[in-house]
């Protein structure tokens, strides 16, 4: 050992480097650093430390394997492919192909895909479908539900992803006091972005409008009755009326129509009953038995909410003096009492958080905007995994 070995071990064992641990005793520094490194707890603390620190990959190789259309070719072969079928189907060239086992493996590490283990040396397994990656397959017969690979695609866009860089330096203040870490990131909202980004645009209204439509067959079969008495609805912020269109399918009795903003329904023509009207929810909502709101209101701080809750009040009540009803379908946190669907309902309010003026509400506060638009009762239940179905009465 030279001199420097030596100096280290002098100062590592000195009084300056002792460290007190309790009334009586003092440990060296080294040998605290040692039971500190062999300490499991610390271990553990270290690789989930790593792992989150590197989640944000978890998305982009998600949206990567969306891209590449990996669900939808494990599908075609029968739902089970080995390497060498992957890399000849996929849109990978030849000088990308040595990265894709690393990118498979990836997914099966976080569930995306299975892996039946290699059967012999030199093989490299089979991989199939998961059930989560089976709600990524285009073919609709495969799952009985609508792909959600589009919705993948509109919640992991660019302009989202580069709001949620910017989440630290909105909380130190940047930008103005109304400011969203949107806003910071692209100088306008959301709907405006959009507005201005009709390539975009499409990709976030066929996202949303995948979700709906599975939400939709949830909602149609669990609680159908919710539209017994509906006579004529409005979806308000209906998007590109997924939702209308499933429920005027199910319920051929309730004429639909969607409310939205031109550059979102302006070139849609009518269809399956269901009517196209470009307005403003925040001046004026057409008069119907039932107004819908499917994640409108968690995009609105509370003072909004409550506006566009007056207006919907305003439309149920000149349809029908003596009744109507607003449909909420979105998120009340806490409800169901679960840590995943918990999970993924602050993670949602977070996301709300980043892209616009709204959060995801508990109980209390969606009761708060209730009662400050004048609704007297409603009537809440969980239609699908963290999602809600609220009746709003006046
Ligand atoms: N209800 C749909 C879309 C939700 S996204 C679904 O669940 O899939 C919110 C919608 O509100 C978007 O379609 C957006 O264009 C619309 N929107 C935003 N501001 C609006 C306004 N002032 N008036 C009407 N619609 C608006």
């Amino acid at each position: 050992m030279g001199m420097g070995g030596s100096r280290y071990f002098h100062s590592a064992t000195s009084a300056h480097n002792t460290q007190y641990i309790g009334s009586r005793q003092y440990i060296s520094r080294t040998e605290s650093r040692m039971a500190a490194s062999s300490s499991p707890e610390l271990v553990q603390a270290h690789v989930e430390l790593w792992n989150l620190t590197y989640s944000y990959l978890k998305s982009m190789a998600l949206q990567c394997a969306v891209e590449l259309g990996i669900p939808n070719a494990i599908h075609r072969s029968g739902g089970a492919a080995s390497l060498p079928d992957l890399l000849a189907n996929l849109p990978v060239p030849q000088a990308r192909k040595p990265y894709l086992p690393r990118l498979v493996r990836f997914l099966v590490v976080t569930g995306v895909l299975a892996l039946d283990a290699p059967v012999a040396t030199g093989d490299s397994g089979v991989y199939r479908l998961t059930p989560l990656s089976r709600l990524l397959v285009d073919d609709a017969r495969a799952n009985g539900c609508t792909s959600l690979a589009p919705f993948v695609l509109a919640q992991t866009n660019r302009y989202h992803v580069g709001a949620a860089m910017h989440l630290s330096e909105w909380f130190k203040g940047g930008g103005d006091d109304d400011d969203t870490p949107f806003r910071m990131a692209h100088g306008t909202d959301q709907w405006d972005a959009w507005r201005r980004d009709p390539q975009v645009n499409k990709v976030f209204m066929d996202g949303l409008g995948s979700d709906s439509q599975l939400t939709l067959d949830f909602v149609v079969t669990r609680c159908g009755e919710v539209f017994d008495s509906v006579g004529t609805l409005v979806d308000v912020g209906g998007g590109n009326g997924s939702t209308a269109r499933a429920i005027a399918r199910a319920f051929p009795h309730v004429r639909c129509s969607v409310l939205d903003l031109s550059h979102v329904i302006g070139d849609i023509q009518p269809s399956d009953g269901v009517q196209y009207i470009v307005g403003d929810m925040m001046s004026s909502i057409p008069p119907a038995d039932a107004v819908l709101l499917k994640h409108v209101l968690h995009d609105w701080n509370d003072e909004d909410c409550v506006k566009i809750l007056t207006q919907c009040k305003k439309a149920i009540l000149s349809e029908k003096p003596s009744g109507g009803k607003v449909i909420i379908i979105d998120t009340v946190v806490g409800s169901p009492a679960n840590d995943i669907m918990f999970q993924a309902q602050v993670t949602f309010d977070l996301n709300m958080m980043v892209t616009t003026p709204g959060r995801e509400r508990d109980e209390h506060e969606w009761r708060n905007i209730f009662m400050a638009a004048g609704f007297r009762h409603h009537k809440t239940r969980t239609v699908l995994g963290f999602l809600s179905l609220i009746e709003l009465y006046p």
